[in-house]
């Protein structure tokens, strides 16, 4: 993450400084990027931060006695790793292993890479100079990242392909709609469902897609998924099985089929997280050294109902513009899956801190389980979505309902009040019994599209 993620974040944060996207509205001031600044500069900040995170993390492994050995590995058998590094190989033997070796961008062998401005995730961090139009193929995290940053940036078209009808089809669908209104009122341009069916990279850039049409961008940046990093540690020689995609496959305590052998973090697929990862390693090495820790994840969770595990609530954080964020079910998911529920929402411009903030796309949507009116679901979109989604996460894993929710008080003026107006939503939709019963007769959509963003006028 500190070589990935981190420098994308912090194209984003300087993005933003520089083309006052924030204050724009606020106080009339239009600082626009007028594109004379080289992509080398503009990486300044992102490669400051990396450097510091990478000391730090160096720092903190020699604080605890850790061992680095840079190189890359393969198996030799289950209990022995070698080591390639520029000097000599080295023989490691260990009595727990774990397979972290992360993903790369996946490479479609139909798009010509080597081809002047094509690019992936991880290149098109090093692209001299900023073109004037790019095309992005693939509406996940990595393609709606950057599509926001380069448009406010002030490139000059930024379209994005994309084979699904929706971008982010694991996010709550309103809020993933929300996303790409936003977008939109950007300057984004969607092309989907489509498909990028060729590409001639010379002599200039063409884009040939499925619908017929024919794209011309000055570069193309490839956002197709990625994929683990298992080909070169010969797990054959230790007999760990991969499925039929090519993932390791793990159980619950992330171990593979050789029980010593554990595996997290990207290269076992799933939603390809910095957080996740780390919070995936650290359950594996608790399961692993179930005595070694001083603070043991089983007595955070102690007392918890079944379905408040801490695997069951890893936050998913998106640093579009707006920004998003999601922990826990879906409105679909609940829906598909027949639970009982009710929806709660608030939108920033009707919360006295948003009010300041003037965010126009800001909403909180909570998701109440029925009977019981637990807390499933919290999703932001908005300014500071990714902070903001916190409480409604230990929220959640404390087992907290909607009641919670209204009897915590929070600062004012704040956005976290947005939890206690719309659990008040919540409980104003439960009172008038505007909630989903899996036993009701069919009956038409609860939250309609078009309105399904405004608050209840219900207020407390
Ligand atoms: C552009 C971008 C933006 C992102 N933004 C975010 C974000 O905002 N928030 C977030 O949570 N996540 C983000 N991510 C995802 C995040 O970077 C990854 O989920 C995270 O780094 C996964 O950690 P990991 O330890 O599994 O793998 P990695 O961080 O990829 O680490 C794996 C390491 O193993 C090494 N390796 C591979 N094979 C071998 C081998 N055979 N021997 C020895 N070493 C090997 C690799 O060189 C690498 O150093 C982003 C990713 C990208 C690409």
């Amino acid at each position: 993450m500190a070589n990935t993620g981190v420098p994308v974040k912090a194209m984003r944060e300087t993005a933003l400084y520089l083309s006052g996207f924030q204050k724009r509205d606020l106080h009339g001031l239009n600082l626009a990027y007028d594109g004379t600044l080289t992509i080398d500069r503009f990486m300044h900040r992102g490669r400051a931060v990396r450097q510091d995170l990478n000391q730090w993390i160096e720092a903190n492994l020699e604080r605890h006695h850790v061992d680095v050995h840079h190189g890359r590995a393969t198996f030799v058998d289950a209990y022995t790793v070698r080591v390639e590094d520029e000097t000599e190989p080295r023989l490691l033997e260990a009595g727990v292993i774990l397979i972290a070796t992360g993903s790369t961008p996946h490479r479609p062998s139909t798009i010509p890479f080597a081809g002047p401005g094509v690019y992936d995730s991880d290149t098109i961090q090093h692209m001299e100079r900023l073109p004037r139009s790019l095309a992005i193929a693939g509406g996940g995290t990595i393609g709606c990242e950057y599509a926001c940053l380069f448009k406010v940036l002030g490139l000059d078209e930024v379209r994005i392909i994309n084979s699904g009808e929706r971008i982010l089809p694991f996010a709550d669908s309103e809020i993933s709609t929300m996303l790409r209104e936003g977008m939109e009122s950007l300057g984004v341009e969607f092309h989907m469902p489509d498909f990028v069916e060729r590409v001639d990279a010379t002599p200039a850039l063409t884009l040939q897609l499925r619908s017929g049409k024919q794209l011309e961008p000055e570069a193309l940046l490839v956002a197709l998924g990625r994929r683990s990093n298992v080909a070169a540690l010969r797990l054959e020689n230790a007999g760990v099985w991969l499925d039929e995609h090519g993932q390791l496959l793990v159980n619950e305590h992330f171990q593979t089929n050789v029980p010593h052998i554990y595996a997290a973090g990207d290269v076992i697929g799933g939603h390809a997280l910095a957080s996740t990862a780390m919070e995936e390693a650290r359950m594996a090495m608790d399961h692993a050294f179930p005595f070694g820790g001083r603070f043991r994840l089983n007595d955070i969770t102690a007392g918890l109902d079944s379905t408040s595990g801490v695997g069951a609530f890893l936050p998913i954080g998106i640093w579009t513009i707006p920004e998003i964020s999601m922990v826990g079910e879906t409105e679909q998911g609940l829906l598909a899956k027949g639970v009982a529920h009710t929806v709660g929402r608030w939108r920033y411009d009707a919360n006295p801190r948003g009010m300041l903030l003037a965010e126009h796309w800001g909403l909180l949507k909570l998701l109440f389980s029925l009977p019981d009116e637990k807390l499933r679901g919290v999703h932001v979109i908005g300014d500071n979505a990714c902070e903001l989604i916190a409480a409604g996460l230990v929220a959640m894993t404390l087992g907290a309902t909607c009641s919670t929710l209204i009897d915590t008080c929070f600062n004012y003026p704040s956005l976290s009040d947005l939890y206690k107006y719309a659990a008040y939503d919540a409980m104003g939709r439960i009172d008038r019994g505007d909630v989903y019963r899996p036993w009701a007769p069919a009956q038409p959509p609860l939250y309609p599209q078009k309105t399904s963003s405004r608050n209840s006028s219900d207020t407390p």
